[in-house]
């Protein structure tokens, strides 16, 4: 048995004669605790240690923005490939940033699910071998939790119980966090996510990759009344469906073009947005009003968007509430994220065997394995 920084290693030899670890952490919350942190599930390769769930030592995104905006989308294989070129200089830069060793991290966690398959694999694979030649213990992180644990290294006076919107390029949900690693959806897209509803409303308006930001920026020289495009309400539940919205304006636009006529490209930007973000704070604010919570959290890249921030402050303030959301660098995708959300998992006890796999397509709130 050896001590790893609060924490037992025991290592087992099973009849197969497969060796593995079995840690058992004995950590308190007040111990200084290295989390190194690794994020590949899309087109950012990223690595992070953070200490004790809230402290960022360094926080390091090699972007592929640049080559995917070429195609106007993020190609899988594209990304998977540039990954495998990043990922060792990536943690190697976390780590050099951090001013720390290998020896000195307790843990490694590792986005293991949702994502694209083979963008996930390059991290786990990693991760995993890092894990095995160290014997340093793996923590496979969700993406989605990972992204509402960007809220606490801004805030860290932050505690759950709260209600957190995470609004990405790739989800959308409306989460009731019990506990640091108990969730409830509440609400979720049937359809496209929020962000990428952006990104396409941009390629229709032949703004590049990825249209979020360049659609924040244009719509501040519109009329967000200027049109008033769908705005989707389920009776039974909080999902969200923002096909409709996302059609609607292609049509529209497909229509003027037709008649030879021009289109106001800010003024369809801020009435595309309004109710996007109209639906995205109504949803949430009704999830904390049904759940009795005070404390409404956003997370996500879309939660960096100038107009949902300043409607969802106005709406959290009307009925009382106190709204959080990560500095810009922590909405979208990154590693400083999965590190916190690896920490609680730490503390928890949850670790990863060998045979951990990618799994692209997880719910919130299911175990990866
Ligand atoms: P994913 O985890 O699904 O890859 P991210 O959390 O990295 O997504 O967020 C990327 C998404 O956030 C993109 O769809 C992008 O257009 C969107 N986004 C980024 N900034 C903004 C913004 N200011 N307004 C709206 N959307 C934004
Ligand atoms: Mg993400």
């Amino acid at each position: 048995m050896s001590i790893l920084y609060g924490s037992y290693c025991l290592t087992l030899k099973r009849k197969s004669g497969i060796i593995f670890n079995m840690f058992i952490w004995k950590g308190s919350e007040n111990m200084s605790t290295l989390i190194l942190a690794i994020e590949s599930s899309c087109d950012e390769t990223a690595a992070a240690v953070v200490d004790s769930g809230r402290k960022i030592l360094s926080n390091i995104i090699s972007s592929q923005i640049n080559i995917h905006t070429i195609y106007g989308g993020v190609v899988p294989e594209i990304a998977s490939r540039k990954h495998t070129e990043a990922i060792s200089h990536v943690v190697r830069a976390a780590l050099d940033e951090a001013g720390c060793a290998l020896h000195d991290i307790s843990a490694i966690a590792v986005t293991a699910g949702p994502g694209l398959v083979g963008a996930l694999l390059v991290g786990v694979s990693f991760a995993k071998a890092l894990s095995y030649s160290s014997g340093i213990p793996l923590i496979p992180v969700h993406h989605i939790e990972g992204h509402i644990f960007g809220n606490y290294p801004t805030h860290p006076e932050l505690k759950p119980p709260f209600v957190c919107l995470v609004a990405s390029g790739g989800h959308s949900h409306v989460v009731y966090a019990k506990d640091y690693l108990e969730f409830e959806i509440m609400g979720r897209t049937r359809d496209d996510a929020a962000g990428e509803a952006y990104d396409k409303i941009a390629r229709i308006l032949r703004l590049g990759y990825p249209g979020g930001p360049k659609i924040d920026k244009l719509a501040k020289e519109g009329n967000p009344n200027s049109m008033r495009f769908p705005r989707v309400h389920f009776k039974e539940n909080l999902d969200f469906s923002f096909s409709g919205v996302k059609t609607a304006v292609m049509n529209y636009v497909h229509n003027m073009q037709q008649k030879g006529q021009p289109v106001n490209e800010a003024d369809i930007a801020a009435s595309f947005q309004e109710a996007v973000v109209d639906i995205l704070v109504e949803n949430t604010v009704s999830a904390a009003k049904q759940k009795n919570i005070k404390t409404v959290c956003m997370a996500g890249g879309v939660a960096s968007n100038s107009r949902l921030r300043e409607k969802m402050r106005e709406e959290t303030e009307k009925h009382g509430m106190k709204l959080y959301y990560p500095e810009p660098i922590l909405c979208t995708d990154n590693a400083a994220m999965i590190a916190c959300a690896g920490y609680y998992e730490l503390m928890a006890g949850k670790f990863a065997e060998l045979t951990l796999n990618a799994t692209p397509s997880i719910k919130l709130g299911e175990k990866l394995k």
